[in-house]
């Protein structure tokens, strides 16, 4: 059964596979746009907020997908 992720974009359901080359987005357009989005909003809140969070790397997680 494979594991499937909403797009964090426009909620498409991804498969989580090697397959999804762009996963978690279900496109390279979601990715870049959200991506965009991310860092237009970074760079607004970033002059105070510097205690964000960093967005964590996905390589973790999808080792333990391949267990
Ligand atoms: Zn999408």
């Amino acid at each position: 059964m494979v594991k499937t992720v909403s797009c964090p974009h426009c909620g498409k359901s991804v498969p989580w596979t090697p397959d999804s080359r762009w996963r978690p987005f279900c496109s390279e357009r979601c990715r870049l746009i959200d991506l965009g989005d991310w860092l237009e909003e970074r760079h607004r809140l970033g002059e105070t907020l510097d205690t964000a969070p960093d967005p964590a790397p996905r390589e973790d997680e999808v080792a333990q997908v391949r267990h």
